[in-house]
């Protein structure tokens, strides 16, 4: 058996095939989408006939690749698993003949809003993400950040707020939190009010937000944006001439950094993934005999599981990790 990261996440599994997962250029027996992120998705041109998905993630890759051709597939012994990352997002679980194999993806165990939270299985070989992978980066509970989060929408009512955060994602938890606080219009772009617009019609969930034409937010507006414009001069126009508020919203505004970085006003945790205690109790759940680590600090959490007793090791791109079964 392998577990390799060459474009995506190559796992050779016994009796079933090459398993690969995320690639842009997907090219294995089997083919796996987690999650619709940019980069967890294939290229346009390079798209599989055949994907391993989530009907959501199906939706929503549509909208992210419109010219894409492709069907969603299954196979025998080949398991998708609720990842608790965004819409649609899920783990996958393969059944060699020797071994089971879990990659997770990008994961959250934490329900949210209307997501349910990664439910770890045991596996002999696990793949994590480790984004937030080492001890700095412990989230508060779920219900004291939304908390503060809809505290401070009320608190600012008197001004228009502008907040950032992936528009797949983020961006649909923030309107949800914009739902619960007083403030009575919510405003989105375009690219975020097409992606709620696949996501409404495969989720039980509903966002209220209208797209904006032409942005010219009033006091008690709300309006949320996808991270990447945060640093554009529309905002400081609207910050200058409306008297908006700006606020940033990621598991790294655990650091103070994160806030300068980004120009905002505010910032507030708020994270689709794992933090790492949530990273450690998933590894403890599945019990696996080897593990591979990748994203983030993927060195150092792999050290930190190897102090645990774990073989743990983190996968790098263009470097086989052969088991040593
Ligand atoms: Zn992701």
């Amino acid at each position: 058996m392998s577990v390799t990261l060459r474009d995506g996440v190559r796992i050779e599994a016994e009796g079933v095939g090459t398993v690969v997962a995320d690639a842009a250029a997907p090219d294995g027996d089997v083919n796996v989408t987690t999650h619709a992120h940019g980069d967890h998705l294939f290229d346009t041109d390079a798209a599989p006939e055949r994907v391993v998905c989530s009907t959501t993630t199906a939706e929503l890759a549509r909208v992210r690749r419109p010219e894409a051709a492709f069907s969603v597939a299954d196979y025998p012994r080949v398991e998708l698993l609720n990842a608790g990352h965004v819409a649609g997002s899920r783990a996958v679980r393969v059944e060699g003949d020797e071994r089971t194999y879990l990659y997770t993806g990008d994961c959250s165990p934490r329900d949210r809003c209307y997501l349910d939270g990664l439910d770890p299985v045991p596996a002999d070989v696990l793949v994590i993400e480790a984004t937030y992978g080492t001890p700095a980066y412990v989230f508060p509970g779920q219900d004291e950040l939304e908390r503060r989060i809809v505290e401070w929408l009320n608190d600012t009512l008197d001004r228009p707020v502008l907040l950032f955060g992936y528009a797949l994602g983020r961006a649909q938890k923030l309107q949800r939190l914009v739902a619960r606080s007083d403030r009575p219009r919510l405003f989105v772009s375009e690219a975020i009010a097409d992606l709620n617009a696949a996501i409404e019609t495969h989720l039980d969930v509903g966002f209220g937000a209208t797209e904006y034409d032409s942005l010219a937010p009033e006091p008690g507006d709300a309006v949320v944006l996808p991270i990447g414009s945060a640093r554009l001069d529309f905002v400081d126009r609207l910050v200058e001439e409306r008297d908006a508020v700006t606020a940033g919203f990621s598991g790294w505004a655990v650091e103070d950094s994160f806030r300068y970085r980004g120009g905002y006003d505010e910032a507030f945790v708020l994270s689709d993934h794992a933090d790492f205690e949530e990273l450690r109790a998933v590894v403890d759940a599945v019990d696996p005999d080897q593990v591979y680590t990748q994203h983030g600090f993927a060195d150092e959490f792999a050290r930190e599981l190897t102090g645990h007793g774990y073989d743990a090791r983190a996968l790098k791109e263009d470097q086989t990790s052969l088991g040593q079964f």
